[in-house]
């Protein structure tokens, strides 16, 4: 089925520059559609009509099910290793890359569908998604976009009126999203695999000019390319730490050459600040706990690194010397990035030495951690000790005689509380909060979902009357545990 004019205009640069990655496919029909949630301000952004998506033929292109003329729809496929595990042929089990949509900015980006049926790459799965975990990626992926994390962003929801099976019957759901690209360190790895090193240059041309064109121009334009993944992944993944969030699987077909955070499965934000935190149920040995973050990134950047060797340098030896040498600017590159997230959470101003600033922090963490101190909750309150009353912070620690003189020689320095209410939100997708929205939807009740949403998608602004979006779990939450691949 085709949509009636004035049609939508999707481009299949994907496709055509890259059939090898590429397999054609189509959603599957929903019997019963029903617009869950659309993001109107994002449909605007992108030049489409919010009144058209919310009418039939609207909902069809958000499943899938009616496609422009022209459009090629894609299951892409990639590979991967899973927790350290390499799997060669992962793909998309349940999604689409309906195509590539270019705004009013003139921005190209992705729109991408996700639970919309099985694809040749589905293996045992079902190919299909619940309505929680997508209203789930809906929230976290508004919240961190919010917070100024660079994202893959939410578009809408519709639920299918289809039964999914999980461990319960649950009610189907396609999430319809917007990414800057899919490609992940797991194309390039299944690029690689191919052995045909054609493919693998047109990937990285692909990649190139869709998000770092700079390294076109460079003397080694595939080791530029490189570099500027390194940057854009040690940029991120600092402010995932600066603001306490826990990705949970974080495998290589789950990581993005373009630096957008993506797959929001067992994601969590951490409560009590501690780098051992793990939500995810099938994460045992914590490989992807808070405080792993980093290192995983790198670990992910070196598969990279590995796959694109053959465009590194003729000589193999050579290739590797060059690769090593530019994974080496991950640290450095993460350091700077957090110790100048980390001023700007504590209000330092510029003129403080950046080792004072390090030193100042990593104490700090050393208190948070010992006395279980919830992560957000700290650094919104510590404005108030800023401002003269040190009360509310005191209240967060056992440690008093520790806290206290940790806060006298910050505020000996000048903290700007203001500022610091500009980068510490007061308001992210708390776990409690989260699952009791996703359990109404679930049951059919959408307002818990749409204040919590309005709540984090203005997250530094604290407002009357949303006190309870601010507040930490009650004691008998209990410990969170995530699910994955729902
Ligand atoms: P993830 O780690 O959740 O991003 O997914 C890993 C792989 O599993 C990808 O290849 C997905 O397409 C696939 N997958 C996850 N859930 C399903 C499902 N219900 N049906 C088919 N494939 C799935
Ligand atoms: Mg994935």
């Amino acid at each position: 089925m085709t949509i009636a004019p004035p049609a939508l205009s999707l481009d299949n640069r994907f496709a055509r520059e890259l059939p090898e990655l590429a397999l054609a496919w189509r959603a599957e029909e929903a019997p019963d559609p029903r617009l869950l949630v659309l993001n109107e301000p994002l449909a605007a952004e992108l030049g489409l009509d919010p009144a058209r998506l919310r009418g039939p033929d609207g909902v069809r292109l958000l499943l899938g099910t009616a496609v422009p003329d022209g459009a090629t729809p894609v299951a892409q496929a990639y590979a991967g290793h899973q927790f350290g595990g390499y799997s060669p042929r992962l793909g998309d089990g349940r999604a689409l890359l309906l195509g590539e949509l270019t705004g009013p900015d003139g921005r190209s980006r992705d729109l991408h569908l996700k639970g919309s049926g099985r694809t040749p790459f589905a293996r045992g799965g079902d190919g299909l998604a619940a309505v929680g975990p997508m209203l789930r990626e809906y929230v976290v992926s508004q919240a961190m976009h919010a917070l100024g994390i660079p994202t893959t962003r939410a578009l809408a929801v519709v639920a299918t009126g289809r039964t999914v099976h999980r461990e319960t019957p649950l009610p189907g759901a396609v999430l319809a999203r917007v990414a800057a690209s899919h490609l992940r360190v797991g194309s390039f790895q299944y690029a690689r695999a191919t052995g045909d090193t054609d493919v693998l240059r047109r990937l990285a041309d692909h990649a190139i000019a869709r998000h770092h064109p700079a390294a076109a121009g460079a003397e080694r334009p595939y080791l530029a390319l490189f570099e500027a993944v390194v940057a854009a992944q040690a940029a991120l993944v600092a402010r995932w730490m600066l603001v306490g969030f826990v990705h949970g699987v974080m495998n290589t077909d789950n990581m993005t050459i373009s630096g957008e955070t993506i797959d929001y499965g067992p994601c969590a934000f951490m409560e009590a600040y501690d780098p051992a935190t793990v939500y995810s149920s099938i994460d045992h040995g914590g490989r992807y706990a808070y405080g792993n973050q980093p290192a995983i990134a790198e670990w992910n950047l070196a598969r990279l690194a590995e796959a694109l060797l053959p465009l590194l340098d003729d000589d193999q030896e050579r290739a590797v010397a060059l690769a090593v040498e530019s994974l080496g600017g991950f640290r450095p590159r993460y350091d700077t990035a957090w110790s100048d997230g980390m001023r700007a959470k504590l209000g330092l101003p510029g003129a403080v030495d950046a080792t004072v600033v390090a030193t100042l922090a990593g104490d700090l963490l050393t208190l948070l951690r010992a006395d279980h101190v919830e992560h957000t909750s700290f650094f919104r309150t510590l404005a108030t000790a800023a401002r003269g009353a040190a009360e509310p912070v005191r209240r967060l620690f056992v440690d008093l005689a520790a806290i206290d003189g940790w806060v006298a020689r910050w505020r000996a320095l000048g903290p700007d509380a203001d500022a610091m209410d500009r980068v510490n939100p007061v308001y992210i997708p708390r776990n409690h909060l989260v699952e009791q929205a996703l359990a109404a939807a679930t049951d059919g009740d959408l307002d818990p979902f749409e204040r919590l949403l309005e709540a984090v998608t203005a997250p530094y602004d604290e407002r009357p009357g949303l006190e309870r979006y601010a507040a930490a779990a009650p004691e008998d939450f209990g410990a969170y545990r995530t699910f994955c691949g729902t």
